[in-house]
């Protein structure tokens, strides 16, 4: 089972009691071992039963992650790595993503500086296989206006716009350094000076955009995405993918020195 499928059995009511923020951390949570389903009790035992006997973490994602590599074999890269903004050297294809240097082989396995976790990975495979060949349009819209991005703007404000907005409270200047460190550049145009514009993929540019507390208004965190975002991932896809570079950079700036 996938995070989605998870999500769809529990009562998603976010109510909390299972320790975490709401049903979709905790969906994640399970499949990254550190929950267990039995801290969710408004399950029925029989609920629990099945989905303990379904949830495996490691399973379904290299499952997913062999099958992608399978179709990444049918994949031109002669006639694909433009479209995707990519190199080509010595048939492998050399893309900047997450702010490393990635290296596709023709049989889809990936090399990395350092390691990717399994949904980068994933992602980075999706991309490919996608083929990309979109362009980027050069205006700048948020989730809930890319397709199907309604009704799931609720979930990417609370998984992705909302822990980038609870770090960069506390440790802005650190958080800002990793995000300049990905090779982010600070674009302008928009309404705060606190804006990052990365390559997520060669054709899928983001903006983080932070507003810190002031009299009159709360912090807050934008996330923009080129309107042609949904033509390389699907707004579901585009929650995971942000929520693990929000993540990464949680995770970089947790282990920054002072
Ligand atoms: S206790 Fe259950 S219903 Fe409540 S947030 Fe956690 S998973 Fe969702």
């Amino acid at each position: 089972m996938n995070p989605v499928e998870i999500y769809k059995r529990l009562p998603a009511t976010n109510c909390g009691d299972c320790k975490q923020k709401a049903c979709m951390p905790f969906a994640f949570a399970l499949l990254k071992g550190e929950a267990d389903i039995s801290e969710c009790p408004w399950l029925t035992d029989k609920e629990k039963g099945d989905m303990a006997s379904s949830v495996n973490k490691n399973d379904w994602q290299e499952a997913l992650i062999s099958s992608l590599k399978e179709e990444i074999k049918k994949v031109g890269f002669r006639e694909a790595y433009g479209n995707l903004g990519a190199e080509l050297r010595d048939g492998k294809l050399f893309i900047r993503c997450f702010g490393r240097d990635v290296i596709v082989g023709p049989d889809g396995e990936i090399q990395t500086q350092d390691n990717l976790t399994p949904w980068m990975r994933m992602l980075v495979l999706f991309y490919i296989r996608n083929g990309g060949g979109h362009g980027i349009s050069g205006k700048w819209v948020i989730h809930s206006e890319l397709m199907g991005g309604l009704m799931k703007y609720k979930a990417f404000q609370r998984e992705c716009e909302e822990p980038l907005r609870e770090l960069f409270d506390r440790h802005f200047e650190k958080a800002a350094r990793v995000l300049d460190g990905y090779g982010s550049v600070h674009p302008a145009g928009f309404a705060t000076p606190n804006a990052w514009l990365l390559n997520v993929f060669p054709m899928l540019p983001v903006v983080f955009l932070y507003w810190p507390e002031d009299d009159e208004f709360e912090s807050k965190v934008t996330i923009r995405f080129d309107s042609t975002a949904d033509k390389y991932f699907d707004v579901e896809q585009l929650i995971f993918l942000i929520k693990e570079i929000v993540e990464d950079i949680e995770e970089k700036t947790e282990q920054m020195p002072s």
